[in-house]
């Protein structure tokens, strides 16, 4: 008998692994492997989200024409030119999609999001990887990377898993030295967690050049991993490619109602800014201190932090240890990452308990 042959280039995916939520012997702890907001979400969008129950039956506003005009006066964007998807995520997959195919070449970083790899992969792309400098994103290496073959170029600032930011001048040296046929899509879904809100001047890029698009989500800063919403910005004609592959009604009624009561709730942003910035400096130093156990924290202007084991304490053994003492974070031996772990800042109480455990750990 015969079956049904899935495309060979669709078996060379690695099925992404999501951050768990329960320990091996099932115990519910704290959960911090997925970036996730430890604040919760804004009240003002939790509030939009239960108003939309009372309307169930209908299909969303294909054109997400509420949701666009509301990013657009945010952002002093052309709101024409906001594409929006099931997550970041869907948008991602829609830039390879439209983009790339079989024979094609997409670059990302060594230590870059896992979505790029599948996203390139499930289009029968060919993955080129450009080596780290230090963890962080090496604009040299990416382009010394191009081939004639190179149609999209993914960068996460700041990055996944590492947290390392690229200067706005990083990112200019990136885009001009790139043709201009080559799509370069940064992907800002960390970019408010950054000190001082100084985004890389991808959203000035996306504005004014034919090749660039910037993605955002309101997985992360905003609270709403839960209803999946996320958006791109780019050219007209990029975003009109795109489109034309986009699943009709791709993101919910009551998705959309709590992203745009949450956009506008500017205290709530404030306030888990300040919140990851504190915690997330005060873990960095503290995990700066036990050098001597080789434990080494990757700079990071995201809500998460790498935490590199290069003595005699392996990650592996933090991790499970970790999971003992009530911390799910993340492992990633799968991203070529088997001597890090990646922490997300959680309450006041979590970023504590998960430094005291590590500590422990150490032996400190
Ligand atoms: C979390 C994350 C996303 C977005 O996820 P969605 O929930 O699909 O919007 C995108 N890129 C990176 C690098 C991420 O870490």
């Amino acid at each position: 008998m015969t079956a049904p042959a899935p495309k060979p280039w669709i078996m060379g995916i690695a099925p992404y692994i999501p951050g768990r939520s329960t320990t091996d012997d099932g115990r519910k702890v704290a959960k911090l492997s997925s970036n996730e907001n430890p604040l919760g979400t804004s009240p003002a969008g939790r509030e939009a989200f239960t108003s939309a129950a009372g309307r169930l039956e209908r299909y969303p506003d294909a054109s997400a024409t509420e949701l666009r005009e509301a990013l657009a006066e945010r952002h002093e964007l052309d709101p024409a030119r906001i594409i929006y998807g099931n997550g970041s995520d869907e948008v991602l997959h829609l830039a390879a999609g439209a983009f790339a195919g079989p024979g094609d070449e997409v670059i990302y970083v060594r230590y870059g999001f896992a979505v790029y790899e599948i996203a390139t992969r499930r289009v029968g792309a060919t993955p080129v990887i450009a080596p780290d400098k230090d963890y962080a994103t090496d604009v040299d290496a990416i382009l010394a990377a191009v081939t004639e073959r190179t149609k999209v170029v993914f960068v996460a600032n700041p990055n996944n898993p590492t947290g390392t930011y690229s200067t706005r001048e990083e990112i200019a040296r990136l885009h001009a030295g790139l043709r201009e046929d080559i799509l370069l899509v940064l992907d800002h879904a960390y970019a408010e967690y950054i000190e001082g809100d100084a985004e890389d001047g991808g959203m000035a890029l996306a504005a004014r050049a034919s090749n660039v698009l910037v993605t955002r989500t309101f997985s992360k800063m905003y609270g709403l991993a839960a209803e999946r919403i996320g958006w791109g910005y780019a050219a007209a004609p990029i975003i009109e490619a795109m489109h034309r592959i986009r699943l009709p009604f791709s993101i919910t009624i009551a998705g959309t109602a709590a992203a745009i009561a949450a956009l506008n709730d500017r205290a709530f942003v404030e306030h888990t800014r300040e919140h990851n910035a504190r915690w997330r400096a005060w873990f960095s130093e503290e995990v700066g201190k036990l050098g001597n156990a080789g434990l080494r924290a990757v700079p990071s202007q995201a809500n998460f932090v790498l935490v590199l084991f290069e003595g005699k304490l392996t990650a592996e053994a933090a991790y499970k240890g970790l999971m003992n003492a009530g911390y799910i974070v993340r492992w990633l031996p799968g991203q070529g990452l088997p001597h890090g772990l990646r922490i997300t800042i959680g309450t006041e109480d979590e970023t504590r308990g998960v430094m005291a455990a590590l500590r422990e750990l150490a032996g400190a």
